[in-house]
Formats: C-alpha cells, sequence, structure tokens
C-alpha cells in the first residue's frame, strides 16, 4: 500500500528503467537513417506537416459504460504512425505520441490529476516476445503527467487472441474475464491507459478488473478511437 500519487519503490524503479530505455532507443534513432514515420519523407523523423496531423483533438465518448478520452481519429497519418510505432520499429515516434496522449489523460483525470493514477492494458506474451516492450507503456512514461503509473497493475489471467482480427462480439468474448489486478486498488482513483480503442471490450474488462480489486475507474485516455464507419 502507498500514498496515493508516491510512488512505491518498485514503480519509482518501472518508471525510471522506462525513461532510460526511451532514452537508448532514440538515441539509436538518431544514428540510424530515418524517414517520416508518417509519409516516409526523407531526413525527418517526422516531418511538419504529420506532426501537425498528430496534433491532439481530444473527444469524449462513452464506450460499455466508460468514459473514454481519445486525442487521435485512428486514420490517415495518426494510423500510419501508430503502426509503424508499434509494429515497424518506429520508436522515435514515441514522444510526438506522447504530446498527442497528454491531454487526453489530463482530461480523462480530470481536476483531480494528482490524485487520479494510470494504469496500463496488459500485453499478450506473444506482443511482448514480438516487441520487447510494452508501446503504450512507452508513450505513457514520456508524458510525465499525472502520478507514476502503476506499472503492471493489472495482468492476464490468460493469452488472448489479437484485438485487430476479430468483429465486435468476438472482441467481447476474448477479452471478457481475461485480466485481474496484480496488486489491491482500494481507494485508488484510476485512468486506464491503452492505444486504440475500437469496441471498448479491452477497457470494459480492465475497468471490471479494476473495480474488482476495490480501484475506481475515473475514466479511460487512448491516443487513438477506431471511427465508427470505417472506410
Ligand atoms: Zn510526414
Amino acid at each position: 500500500m502507498t500514498i496515493t500519487g508516491i510512488p512505491s519503490r518498485p514503480d519509482l524503479r518501472s518508471t525510471l528503467r522506462a525513461t532510460i530505455r526511451d532514452a537508448v532507443l532514440d538515441a539509436a534513432a538518431v544514428l540510424l537513417p530515418v524517414s517520416c514515420a508518417g509519409c516516409s519523407a526523407p531526413d525527418r523523423s517526422l516531418c511538419a506537416g504529420c506532426v501537425q496531423a498528430l496534433a491532439p483533438e481530444v473527444r469524449r465518448h462513452t464506450v460499455r459504460g466508460v468514459a473514454v478520452w481519445s486525442a487521435l481519429d485512428y486514420d490517415d497519418v495518426p494510423r500510419t504512425v501508430l503502426l509503424a510505432y508499434k509494429d515497424g520499429g518506429r520508436v522515435d515516434a514515441a514522444r510526438a505520441l506522447a504530446g498527442a496522449l497528454r491531454p487526453a489523460l489530463a482530461a480523462a483525470a480530470g481536476s483531480r490529476w494528482r490524485a487520479v493514477v494510470p494504469v496500463l492494458i496488459p500485453s499478450t506474451r506473444a506482443a511482448w516476445r514480438r516487441r520487447g516492450y510494452h508501446p503504450t507503456g512507452m508513450v505513457l512514461a514520456r508524458t510525465r503527467a499525472l502520478a507514476p503509473p502503476l506499472w503492471h497493475a493489472l495482468r492476464l489471467t490468460r493469452q488472448t487472441a489479437d484485438q485487430a482480427a476479430l468483429g465486435s462480439a468476438q472482441r467481447a468474448d476474448n477479452r471478457a474475464g481475461s485480466m485481474v489486478a496484480s496488486r489491491r486498488l482500494s481507494g485508488r482513483r484510476c485512468v486506464i491507459v491503452d492505444d486504440i480503442v475500437t469496441s471498448g471490450a479491452t477497457i470494459a474488462e480492465a475497468a471490471r478488473a479494476i473495480g474488482a480489486a476495490g480501484g475506481t475507474v475515473g475514466g479511460a485516455a487512448t491516443l487513438a478511437r477506431t471511427p465508427r464507419r470505417r472506410r
């Protein structure tokens, strides 16, 4: 049990580790030849036009009873950059994505932001193996917003399929009962943090798991939301 807003030692160590790892990855990106992660223009990690396209416009919506604040529409440049960041090795986009996530986090936390702790959606083992890091965790570490995150507050009780391949009903089945809190969350006011919200099944399951551990969910913050009607 820790006093709200003051990280326990493991939390602090995880935050420091994430910060150091980010610095190393950024340094590596600088040494390698780069092109824009959004449009492939040469010699820029992100060109001015794509930086502009990542300017957050935080919008609130409700999915499965949870208020969600999303910074970007998962379309066009934000979609290309997020895909490049998550699965194309473009970790250098973390800084720009953190700039988009920060206001969504602040909006989700509201006026009690000092007392609100971010909680991440846990990665599957397959995702960990593939990437070696938690993409949303790396962005979150860079936002330096709110209280230090409760790293690893949730864990998976079973390995779930990749949501991207599933329809809405299947997404809910895939996630239902798949998470559990790895610590007591009594008295904790949490904001769930995820990269993309589509059906809301993942966020709803995280909210259920947090509630089952005694925590309160103030809302969720995501980098992007999938537009309701896909082209
Ligand atoms: Zn560009």
